[in-house]
């Protein structure tokens, strides 16, 4: 089920969006203000980010310039009728698509669906995953805990790059092994073994967290920890 965490502070409106979103079959969280919805957006536990540019705390605009520090997770303005400037700078800032409001919620829902695709492209991709104080940058090929580099190997950072991408989904180690090492290795899946060791040496048990799941038989899988 894809997670969508709207930000909006008039509370009939977020209420009236979370039923309508929870009927279209999606996960749905809300933010009451921009602090909170900053941090709960770079949590990367959404697939998707509605955001009101009209916020108490911090603003719309200056979430959304927050958060592309960090993520590309799909963001989606609400903004007010006439604010042209707002979706001109919204736009700029790295957010996917804009609705002003008021709206239909069909036009909504058929723009959030568009975005969605649009993240699904990217997160095959480049960017940066995260879950809880874990960070992955891709394009630096960097990882970091609490913003503290983790040293890893090209190999390391390929097998928590794929674990973290397919989060939440058990790889067997053939999966693993043609994703990461790259070719076909019959017989050999053990050196997955090997390095999944180094990966838990490095982050499960050097930060006293679980994010590496062994399941009997079948393969890995990364999961969240619990309460992030
Ligand atoms: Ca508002």
């Amino acid at each position: 089920m894809e997670r969508i965490l709207i930000v909006e502070d008039e509370e009939k409106l977020a209420r009236f969006l979370e039923l309508e979103l929870a009927h279209e079959g999606y996960a749905v969280e809300k933010a009451f203000d921009g602090r909170a919805g900053l941090e709960r957006a770079e949590s990367g536990a959404f697939a998707l980010v509605l955001l009101d540019v009209m916020l108490p705390g911090l603003n719309g605009l200056e979430v959304l310039r927050r958060l592309r520090r960090t993520s590309r997770v799909p963001v989606l303005l609400l903004t007010a009728r006439d604010a042209v400037l707002d979706k001109v700078a919204g736009l700029d800032m790295g957010a996917n698509d804009y609705i002003t409001k008021p709206f239909e919620i069909e036009e909504l829902l058929a723009r959030i669906r568009a975005a969605l695709r649009t993240g699904a492209r990217d997160g095959a991709g480049e960017g940066v995953l995260r879950s809880g104080a874990l960070t992955l940058d891709a394009a630096r090929h960097a990882a970091a805990w609490d913003g503290t580099p983790i040293a890893l190997t090209h190999r390391e950072f390929e097998l928590l790059r794929a674990l973290m991408t397919n989060r939440g989904i058990v790889m067997s180690r053939e999966r693993l092994l043609e994703k990461v090492w790259g070719y076909d290795y019959p017989g050999e899946t053990n050196v997955v073994d090997v390095y999944i060791r180094y990966l838990r040496h490095k982050i499960d048990d050097a930060f006293g967290v679980k994010f590496l799941h062994t399941v009997r038989g079948v393969g890995y899988a990364f999961r969240d920890p619990e309460g992030t």
